[in-house]
């Protein structure tokens, strides 16, 4: 498949995790004729349920991968997890998309934050940290707070710590320490946002407006649109994830997300972290776009043109997580859409599903 092929409605595309994700980009890839195909090692999983076509295997087991690999036309994944040589083993038979350098700087921090300088975007400052010297190096160099983190398998603010005072270090160490560290300077930020750019395989990229973000206990609770930001944040955070998506020679969406440190005349953006794959901050495409961003996902990797990414009303998106979704039925009133991800176990601090409340009609940033 060359960088200008267009697979036709009724091709097969390739999944690799099970989760929402997985589940949202393949109701996607069948609105637009496209057949898929999951493969994910829980027989669990809530993507199984809307597509015939499965496999339930470990990312390692490479017969499973091959077959999986040569029953369809192109690969894509729900997690930045997915192992590189589960890539390659399948790069052997399809077209994986996006590409394995997002999957290398999206796995490990230091290599992210590396990356994002070198294409010209700013991240909080930060020094690697292996073993107790460098950490105490660090702080010297870096400050009060700070924020200690793994640099592999991270999310919803899983491994890592605050660090307050010096006599905090130490405890800060022995919970998350013994693998490869970063030390970030605390940003006291203003707010959190998030873009979701969409880039094709010829290179055409589109972005969605950015969501303003709220985490309650290190997980996202809320995406508002429009987000509390002057137009000229707005653009900037635009022109960074273009950037960003521009330098990794990237096909399919992303989600970057950003610290607003000044927000006014000279917006001061940071990029926190990005997620090569569809991101929950743009869940509210669903209700209020032309085009979502889990299809303009399966048309990117497709080769298709992009859908319009346009924002037709103000939305709130708000996850529902553990328990909450219980009352989906009750809280899916007028203009709310509901999401419920189909997941058998409800567990604290599981994503079950997420709700979409649309206002009015598109109003303009700030
Ligand atoms: P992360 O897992 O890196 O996305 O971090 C999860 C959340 O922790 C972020 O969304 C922020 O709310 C907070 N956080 C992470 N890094 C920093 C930082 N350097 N300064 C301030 N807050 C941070």
């Amino acid at each position: 498949m060359s960088e200008r092929t267009v697979l036709r409605s009724g091709s097969r595309v390739g999944i690799l995790g099970g989760g929402q994700l997985g589940r949202m980009l393949s109701l996607a890839a069948s609105r637009l004729g496209m057949k898929t195909h999951i493969f994910c090692p829980d027989p669990e999983s809530p993507a199984f349920e809307v597509t015939p076509h499965k496999t339930v295997a470990a990312y390692n087991d490479e017969a499973a991968l091959e077959a999986f690999a040569k029953a369809v036309d192109v690969v894509t994944y729900e997690f930045e997890n997915v192992p590189v040589e589960t890539a390659a083993v399948i790069a052997r038979h399809a077209p994986v998309r996006p590409g394995p350098k997002a999957l290398e700087f999206s796995q490990d921090r230091l290599a992210e934050k590396r990356f994002l300088k070198r294409a010209g975007v700013a991240v909080a400052p930060y020094k690697p940290v292996m073993v107790r010297g460098d950490l105490y190096a660090a702080l010297l160099e870096i400050g009060y707070p700070a924020i200690l983190k793994t640099t592999r398998l991270g999310y919803d603010g899983k491994g890592q710590r605050t660090i307050r005072v010096r006599e905090e270090a130490e405890k800060a160490l022995a919970e998350i320490g013994g693998v490869q560290l970063v030390l970030e300077k605390f940003i006291p930020f203003e707010k959190e946002i998030s873009v979701i750019v969409v880039r094709g395989a010829d290179g055409q990229s589109v972005t969605y407006d950015p969501a303003e973000n709220v985490h309650t206990d290190h997980i996202l609770k809320t995406s508002t649109l429009p987000a509390k930001i002057v137009p000229a944040t707005a653009r900037r955070a635009s022109e960074m994830a273009r950037a960003v998506a521009d330098a990794l020679d990237y096909v399919g969406a992303m989600g970057v997300e950003f610290f607003v440190v000044r927000d006014g005349d000279d917006p001061q953006l940071m990029v926190n972290e990005i997620a090569p794959r569809v991101h929950n901050s743009g869940h509210w495409t669903e209700a209020v776009c032309v085009t979502d961003q889990f299809e303009n996902h399966i048309r990117a990797i497709c080769g298709w043109p992009l859908g319009d990414p346009v924002r037709l009303a103000d939305v709130v998106m708000e996850n529902l997580i553990g328990e909450e979704v219980a009352a989906i039925a009750v809280r899916s009133t007028r203009g709310v859409q509901p999401h419920h991800y189909g997941k058998g176990e409800i567990r604290a601090g599981r994503k079950m599903g997420h709700i979409n409340i649309v206002g009015l009609p598109k109003s303009e940033t700030a």
